[in-house]
């Protein structure tokens, strides 16, 4: 059994500010350890499942978060960016099944940390007319592949989101949101041992779960926060604009559109 664990931080049981999310916080390299055990109870519960070979991707912000000595040997692990894949890296048809851990509900609904891949820079992105957030997004990208995402851990309402795309998927609720910045948190060791089970249960019967997919073509629209981030963007010869902050242009093929929608997201950032 092989597996593709994706990783983020904002999801994690005790991360709730931008202190433990960015780069220069003076509570990050903190933040980097809770993140970096919750992996491991995830890399531990697939072990025991019997999972032979098992792959992390960073996948927050610099994507250089979890602390590479302290992961659990059997896994291998992507650090850095840029990667044409972005937080779905390493994919590919060869999986069995996906994991996330960590993750977060999309930007302008309720929910800890709430963004979709560029807190500066991205109101909405939708597909088909459908808003999906990184979850969807990334779930997208491994169902392409044909490889299902069977495991999400992070707060109680990323769980309904989630749900959406995936109804039957497993899932570890390790903090309650009470607001953007506030949440009612598990222990970490109650975390990673809710992580470490539901991963057990997931993989005990993956091929329950069916791939997150949409037909082709694939409409994007993806809405920033304010007219220049458009404009910048417009610059692709794909692009149209449909109105002050939001630009389209349409694929058919799953992977394209993912990475159409984060280069357009890195041209955005460069004038954010
Ligand atoms: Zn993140």
């Amino acid at each position: 059994m092989k597996i593709f664990i994706s990783a983020d931080i904002e999801g994690v049981s005790g991360v709730v500010h931008g202190e433990h999310t960015s780069r220069d916080g003076r509570e990050h390299d903190y933040a980097r350890r809770l993140m970096t055990e919750e992996v491991n109870a995830c890399i531990q519960g697939a072990l025991e499942a019997g999972a032979e070979k098992i792959v992390v991707n960073d996948s927050h912000g610099t994507m250089r978060n979890l602390y590479h000595e302290q992961l659990q040997t059997k896994a291998e692990l992507i650090l850095g960016s840029p990667k044409k894949l972005a937080m779905m890296e390493g994919i590919d048809a060869d999986f069995d099944a996906v994991l996330f851990v960590g993750y977060h509900t999309k930007m302008g609904d309720n929910g800890i940390l709430n963004h979709t891949f560029n807190g500066r820079v991205v109101r909405s992105i939708k597909i088909n007319g459908v808003e999906l957030g990184e979850f969807g997004l990334n779930a997208l990208v491994a169902g392409h592949f044909g490889v299902p995402v069977i495991f999400v851990s992070g707060c109680n309402l990323l769980a309904v989101e989630a749900a959406k795309c995936v109804p039957n998927i497993h899932q570890a609720v390790v903090k309650q949101t009470i607001s953007r910045t506030t949440a009612l948190n598990v222990h970490p060791a109650e975390a990673r041992a809710l992580i470490k089970e539901g991963t057990k249960k997931a993989l005990q019967n993956y091929e329950a779960i069916q791939p997150f997919t949409m037909a082709p073509p694939y409409a994007v629209q993806v809405t920033f926060l304010h007219t220049g981030l458009a404009d910048a963007v417009e610059i692709l010869p794909i692009v149209t604009r449909v109105d002050p902050l939001t630009i389209s242009f349409t694929t058919d093929n799953v992977l394209a559109s993912y990475q159409l929608i984060r280069s357009a997201i890195m041209m955005a950032a460069s004038i954010s």
